[in-house]
């Protein structure tokens, strides 16, 4: 995998070998609906990993079983090198949790936010004003200590959910749709720290929606459908092997694009209409019958489809 020699230490009390995250057969039921489904995944240390999936793939629920917030009903989890559920308590201590609804109590203020969790995670006491100066530097939220939660914007709240899930400088990051619903300036901004954390040997699992935000940020993207991975790789690869090199757009009036579609599904081309046009895949393998259209490079989005037969952002 990519990354995987980007760093050349390991990060410690992670068993030498060993993963960050590593998740064997795990089932997860609601009653009649199996939200996680057999599911196998290994996050190695040092990477930033990118969970994609479309709403109720799943990702959440994997999410909150890495906390222990939800139990497997089948499988075997393990955290830093911790058995969940029976070490739980440990992995959680030594990781960092950014949940994707904004839990923070609004009468607070951004430092007393960050002593309260200082506190809960341990920090020791002669170390705590430091590490609260470091997370507000990190989430850029310095000039703001002092501001109740309330009086918070939507992204500065989000950025605030970060430095607390960072205050104990944790080895294992867990980012659970850390941009939705932000603009994107606020987005860029949250790139950057969390690339950041990346590039500082902090191993991150990030659940998305946004393929552009799987394709910026994680080394290894794992596409995750009805409870399970459906496909792994570097975003790079799963182009690649998902949708080829490149990818023929024809536009026109509804009645020619389905005359294209049409001619797509007979020649067997991988085909799906985006927006006012058809796209086909692997258009560097069409021969002379390729209708006349124009060329783009493939994305994850077209593999992402390839893959999922879904349209998301
Ligand atoms: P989203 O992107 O919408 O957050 P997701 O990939 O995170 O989706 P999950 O939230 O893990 O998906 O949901 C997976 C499935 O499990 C869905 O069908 C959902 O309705 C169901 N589910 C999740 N949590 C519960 C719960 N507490 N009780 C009942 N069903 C649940």
């Amino acid at each position: 995998m990519l990354a995987v020699a980007r760093h050349e230490h390991q990060p410690a009390g992670v068993p030498a070998g060993g993963h960050a995250i590593s998740i064997h057969g795990v089932v997860k039921r609601y009653g009649s609906i199996v939200a996680v489904d057999g599911l196998d995944l290994e996050v190695p240390p040092g990477v930033c990993f990118g969970l994609l999936g479309p709403n109720g793939a799943g990702k959440s629920t994997t999410m909150r079983m890495l906390t222990a917030q939800a139990l497997a009903d089948e499988g075997e989890i393990s955290v830093l090198g911790y058995e969940l559920p029976r070490e739980s308590k440990q992995s959680r201590l030594e990781m960092g949790v950014v949940p994707q609804l904004d839990n923070l109590d609004v009468e607070l203020t951004c430092r007393q936010i960050l002593m309260v969790f200082a506190r809960l995670y341990r920090v020791p006491r002669g170390e705590r004003p430091a590490a609260i100066e470091r997370a507000l530097e990190l989430a850029n939220l310095v000039g703001r200590a002092d501001t109740i939660v309330r009086e918070l914007s939507g992204g500065m709240r989000r950025r605030l959910l970060v430095a607390r899930g960072l205050i104990h400088r944790p080895r294992l990051v867990l980012l659970d749709e850390p941009t939705v619903g932000l603009d994107p300036q606020v987005r860029q901004e949250l790139w950057s720290l969390i690339d950041g954390l990346r590039t500082g040997g902090v191993t991150v699992l990030m659940s998305t929606h946004y393929i552009e935000e799987a394709e910026r940020l994680a080394d290894t993207v794992a596409v995750m459908s009805n409870g399970r991975i459906i496909a792994q790789g570097t975003p790079v690869e799963l182009v690649r092997a998902h949708a080829g090199e490149k990818v023929l757009e024809v536009y026109g009036p509804p009645d020619r694009l389905a005359e294209v579609s049409e001619l797509a599904a007979g020649n067997g081309w991988s085909s799906r209409r985006s927006g006012p046009a058809v796209a086909i895949m692997r258009a560097e393998t069409l021969d002379g019958l390729a209708p006349e259209g124009a060329l783009r490079p493939a994305n994850l989005e077209d593999a992402f489809v390839a893959l999922t037969g879904e349209e998301i952002e």
